[in-house]
C-alpha cells in the first residue's frame, strides 16, 4: 500500500462519494415514500379529531343478533362508531347513488323524501340520486349540498301498481349497468318514507338486505314468502333465514346489477306463465337473498313502519315508512 499511497487516498476518496451517494439516495427514497404515506392519510382526520369511545371485545349488544349464521353483519345503534367508518369510507373517496321511484300519485312523497335523505342519507359524502317517475313536471326542486346531485328519468305510467313495484328491477338493471364505472354503492328505495336517524357507511356492503320490520321477530313459517312451488320465488318449508324487505336493498353495483337481471328474469318466466309471486319483486328478492345470502343485513332501524310502535331493540328508527291510504293514492286496489 504504501508504495502507491496517492492511489489509496483516490480510491477512499471514491469510495467516501459512493457510500455518501448511496446514503442521500436511501434518504430522499424513504423520505418520499413517507411523504406519499402522509399524503394518503391527510385525507384521514387528524389522530386528534378522530376521537371515539375504545371499542369493548367484552361488552356489546346483547338483546339483539349482530351477526348472521354466515357471518354477515347485523347492523343495529351500538354495534359501530359511525366516525370511524366515515373517515375510513372518506379514504376511498367513495361515491354513492340511490334509487327512488315515484309513478303516479306516488310524486307526493317525493319533497319529504328528498328532503330528509339531505339530512340524514349520506351525509358528507358524494350521492347521486335517481328519481323515475312519470311525472317529470312534480319532481320537487329540493336544495342539495355540494357533492349531491338529482336526475330524473321518464318511465311510463301503468294502471296497476303490481306492475310498477315489478317492473322497477327492469330500471334498476339497466341503471346499474350504465353507471357500473361511477357508482361505488347504490340503495333502491321505496318514495313512501322519511328518513329520521343517520342511514351512512355503517350500510355499506357487497350485497345487502333490510329485514322487514314487520316479521323479524317470527318464525319462518309465518314469513309471507312464495309457497308455490310453480313459482321461480318459491321457498320450501323449513327454508329461509330472514324475511327482507322490498323497499330498501343495496350494495355494489355489480351485486346489484345481479340481483336485479336475476329478479327481473324470473319474474318475467313467471309472468309468461301466468304466475305472479306473492309480493311480486319482494318475493323474489328474498328467493334471491335466500340463495345468494347478503354480505351485510340492516336491521329494522333501516326501515320502520311510522304506523307500528317502536319495539325495545330498536333504538333508532332510521328510515320509516309513511302511512298511507292505499286507495286514494294507488291506481287499483
Ligand atoms: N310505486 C309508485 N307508484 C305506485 C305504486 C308504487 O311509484 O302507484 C313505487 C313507489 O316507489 C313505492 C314502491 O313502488 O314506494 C312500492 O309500493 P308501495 O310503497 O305502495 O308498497 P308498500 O311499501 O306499501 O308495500
Ligand atoms: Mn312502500
Amino acid at each position: 500500500m504504501a508504495l502507491f499511497p496517492g492511489r489509496t487516498v483516490t480510491v477512499t476518496l471514491l469510495s467516501a462519494m459512493v457510500l455518501l451517494l448511496l446514503t442521500y439516495n436511501y434518504i430522499t427514497q424513504n423520505c418520499r415514500s413517507h411523504k406519499q404515506m402522509k399524503n394518503e392519510l391527510s385525507h384521514l382526520e387528524s389522530p386528534d379529531d378522530l376521537q371515539y369511545k375504545q371499542p369493548s371485545i367484552t361488552n356489546g349488544r346483547t338483546d339483539v343478533v349482530s351477526l348472521s349464521p354466515w357471518l354477515a353483519p347485523v347492523v343495529w345503534e351500538g354495534t359501530f362508531e359511525p366516525l370511524l367508518l366515515d373517515s375510513v369510507f372518506k379514504l376511498q373517496n367513495i361515491s354513492m347513488s340511490a334509487t327512488v321511484f315515484a309513478v303516479g300519485k306516488y310524486t307526493m312523497f317525493l319533497k319529504d323524501f328528498l328532503e330528509t335523505a339531505e339530512q340524514h342519507f349520506f351525509v358528507g359524502f358524494s350521492v347521486h340520486m335517481y328519481v323515475f317517475t312519470d311525472r317529470p313536471e312534480d319532481v320537487p326542486s329540493v336544495k342539495m349540498a355540494p357533492g349531491r346531485q338529482l336526475t330524473v328519468r321518464a318511465v311510463p305510467s301503468s294502471d296497476r301498481w303490481q306492475q310498477i313495484s315489478a317492473r322497477r328491477m327492469e330500471f334498476i338493471q339497466t341503471l346499474v349497468e350504465e353507471k357500473l364505472q361511477e357508482h361505488d354503492f347504490i340503495f333502491c328505495l321505496d318514495v313512501d318514507s322519511k328518513f329520521h336517524g343517520r342511514w351512512g357507511t355503517e350500510s355499506l356492503g357487497g350485497l345487502v338486505a333490510v329485514l322487514h320490520p314487520g316479521y323479524y321477530r317470527d318464525d319462518r313459517s309465518k314469513f309471507p314468502y312464495e309457497r308455490r312451488p310453480e313459482s321461480r320465488a318459491y321457498i320450501g318449508p323449513g327454508e329461509g333465514d330472514f324475511y327482507y324487505c322490498g323497499g330498501a336493498f343495496g350494495g355494489t353495483l355489480r351485486e346489484v346489477q345481479r340481483l336485479a337481471k336475476t329478479c327481473r328474469s324470473n319474474f318475467e318466466a313467471d309472468a309468461e306463465e301466468k304466475v305472479e309471486a306473492a309480493w311480486q319483486e319482494e318475493s323474489h328478492l328474498n328467493r334471491y337473498m335466500w340463495v345468494n345470502k347478503p354480505s351485510k343485513v340492516l336491521s329494522p332501524e333501516y326501515l320502520w313502519q311510522d304506523f307500528k310502535e317502536k319495539n325495545p331493540e330498536i333504538h333508532i328508527v332510521r328510515f320509516s315508512g309513511v302511512t298511507k291510504n292505499y286507495a286514494a293514492i294507488r291506481p287499483n286496489v
